[in-house]
C-alpha cells in the first residue's frame, strides 16, 4: 500500500477515445498536478520524446526493473510492455502534489489494490464507429494496429464499471470541462480540506 497526501487519478479508454488530447490539455491548465510518466518497450511515436510521453526503455531493462520489484504494475499490451515505476510515483506522491496516471484497465485494477482511494475515470468515445475514424485519422499507426486496437477495445470497455466516473468525449469541450470538473472536486472534497478548515476556524 502506498500512502500519500496528494489524490492520485487514474484515467483509462480504449485507445482513440480522446484520452491524450484530454489530458496533455489537463496537465498543461491545472497547477500542482503531475503526469504520472511510464516506462514503455515500444518505439516513439513522432513527436513523443524520452522523459516526457514515457521513459522509453529496452526489453533487458524492462526485465531487470520486473526482477527488482520497481513496477507498481505493469501488463504487455498490442505486443509492448507498459509500466508505472515504483520509485519515480512514491517520490511524486511523497511530495504532496497529485498524480494522473494514463493507464489500460488491467493496470489501472491491480494499481487500486496498492492506492485503495485513487480515483478512477474512464473516457467513453461517442460510438464504435466513432472510435474507428478517430484511430484511422489520427494516422500514427498501421491498419494492422487499427485492426488490433479495435478488436481490444471492447474489452477495454467491459471494463467501465470498475470505474467512479465516466466522461464521453464527443464535444471535446464539453468532455474536458467535465474532466477538469473531477479533479477541482476531488480537491475540494473534506477530508482534504479539513486541516485548513481547522486553521481558519482556529481564528475565529
Ligand atoms: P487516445 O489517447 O485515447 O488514444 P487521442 O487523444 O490520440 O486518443 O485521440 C485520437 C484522435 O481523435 C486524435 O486524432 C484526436 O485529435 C481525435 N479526437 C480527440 N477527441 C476528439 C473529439 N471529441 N472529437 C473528434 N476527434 C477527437
Ligand atoms: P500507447 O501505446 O497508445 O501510448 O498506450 C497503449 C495503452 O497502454 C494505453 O491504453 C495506455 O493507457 C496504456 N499504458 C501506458 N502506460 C501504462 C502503464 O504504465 N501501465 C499500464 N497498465 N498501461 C499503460
Amino acid at each position: 500500500m502506498i500512502h500519500h497526501p496528494g489524490s492520485v487519478f487514474v484515467v483509462s479508454a480504449p485507445s482513440g477515445a480522446g484520452k491524450s488530447t484530454l489530458v496533455h490539455r489537463l496537465v498543461r491548465n491545472v497547477p500542482d498536478l503531475v503526469f504520472s510518466i511510464s516506462c514503455t518497450t515500444r518505439q516513439p511515436r513522432a513527436g513523443e520524446v524520452d522523459g516526457r510521453d514515457y521513459f522509453f526503455i529496452d526489453d533487458a531493462r524492462f526485465d531487470a526493473m520486473i526482477q527488482e520489484g520497481g513496477f507498481v504494475e505493469w501488463v504487455e499490451v498490442y505486443g509492448h510492455r507498459y509500466g508505472t515505476g515504483r520509485a519515480w510515483l512514491e517520490e511524486v506522491l511523497a511530495s504532496g502534489r497529485d498524480v494522473l496516471l494514463d493507464i489500460e484497465t488491467t493496470g489501472a485494477l491491480n494499481l487500486r489494490q496498492a492506492i485503495p482511494d485513487a480515483r478512477m475515470i474512464f473516457i467513453l468515445p461517442p460510438s464504435a464507429a466513432a472510435l474507428e475514424q478517430r484511430l484511422r485519422s489520427r494516422a500514427k499507426d498501421s491498419d494492422e494496429q487499427v485492426g488490433i486496437r479495435m478488436r481490444h477495445a471492447r474489452h477495454e470497455m467491459e471494463q467501465y464499471p470498475a470505474y467512479d466516473y465516466l466522461v464521453m468525449n464527443d464535444d471535446v469541450e464539453l468532455a474536458y470541462r467535465q474532466f477538469e470538473g473531477i479533479i477541482h472536486a476531488a480537491r475540494a472534497e473534506r477530508p482534504r480540506m479539513t486541516p485548513l478548515a481547522r486553521r481558519i476556524l482556529e481564528g475565529f
